[in-house]
């Protein structure tokens, strides 16, 4: 029998259990309408260049990331959504739409005179293991006409070395169509240097957590200047993400490191937002 002085915690435990499930609940059902109801949208955070003898930053690229706009609960993160959405099987739906409407946005960047950018979308681990996807991501690009380096695929390294043989067959079929492939949150998950020297990629995203002590400890600086170097010596292109503050850029940079992003650079902002960060190019004389 159940001692009576529990009883008042089991009598409190049990409703707020059932509330929390209900408003559970109640979140897989909205997040089902979200795609039809146009709730969700892209913000775009800049990628940006910044080499040793370049006074200013210059944008080459942004990273698309997906907002829910929830109607009385307002803004949720991607963090906590995508998660639920993988579970759901909704991101069978959503995916698609991420691709098509980061696609759509960079040709019409391009329409208005910007320069041309490189667009980077983020998979989530069961995408991956949809095999249906490769296609999926061609016919997204192939309906826009958008030239297959324009677009770069960010899958994170803890999804990417899930299923190693999966890996290395998507990333090769992406990479003969000419889509770049980048390992995100990159010394966060659980890479040994052998999976790396069977694994070929593009970009090493390396994870905030690390860029963010790379001024302060000596622990994260060493760990910065070891990814860098290790990035250089297997001839990939490196980033940092989640730059704050230029104390952090100027030791990044004396490693090497000359891509960058972070709230520093600028903050994920609406599309219209976006192209007033980028001068408009100058068209050729002859157009
Ligand atoms: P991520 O791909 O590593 O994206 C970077 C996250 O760090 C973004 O959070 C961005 O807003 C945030 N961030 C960027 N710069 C800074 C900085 O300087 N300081 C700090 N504190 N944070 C910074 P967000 O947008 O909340 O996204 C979180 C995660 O959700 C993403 O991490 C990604 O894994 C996932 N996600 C976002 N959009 C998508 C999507 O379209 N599809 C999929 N599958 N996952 C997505
Ligand atoms: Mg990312
Ligand atoms: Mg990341
Ligand atoms: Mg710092």
């Amino acid at each position: 029998a159940v001692p009576a002085a529990t009883q008042p915690d089991i009598a409190f435990y049990v409703p707020a259990t059932q509330s929390s499930l209900r408003r559970q609940m109640e979140l897989q059902r909205e997040l089902r309408q979200a795609l039809e109801r146009r709730e969700f949208s892209l913000h775009y955070q800049p990628v940006v260049t910044l080499d040793d003898g370049m006074v200013a930053p210059r944008i080459i690229g942004a990273e698309a990331l997906l907002r829910w706009n929830h109607p009385s609960l307002g803004a949720i993160s991607p963090a906590v959504f995508i998660p639920i959405a993988e579970r759901l099987g909704l991101i069978e739906d959503i995916g698609p739409w991420i691709l098509a409407t980061g696609c759509r946005q960079l040709l019409e960047w391009d329409k208005s005179g910007l320069p041309p950018l490189r667009l980077a979308v983020n998979l989530s681990a069961r995408q991956f293991s949809d095999r249906r996807l490769v296609q999926m991501i061609a016919d997204a690009i192939g309906r826009v006409s958008l030239p297959a380096h324009r677009l770069e695929v960010e899958m994170t390294e803890t999804a990417a070395m899930q299923d190693r043989a999966v890996t290395r067959r998507v990333f090769g079929e992406l990479r003969e169509l000419g889509i770049t492939v980048a390992i995100d949150d990159f010394g966060t998950g659980y890479s040994t240097m052998s999976h790396l020297r069977d694994m070929t990629f593009d970009t090493m995203k390396i994870d905030r957590e690390f860029v963010r002590d790379v001024d302060t400890s000596p622990s994260g600086r060493a760990i910065c200047k070891a990814l860098i170097e290790l990035a250089h010596g297997l001839d990939i292109a490196v980033l940092a993400e989640g730059v704050e503050s230029g104390a952090e850029v100027t030791v990044l940079q004396s490693y090497g490191c000359t891509i960058f992003q972070g709230f520093h650079f600028g903050r994920p902002v609406p599309s219209e937002d976006f192209a007033r960060l980028l001068p408009k190019q100058a068209l050729p004389a002859s157009l």
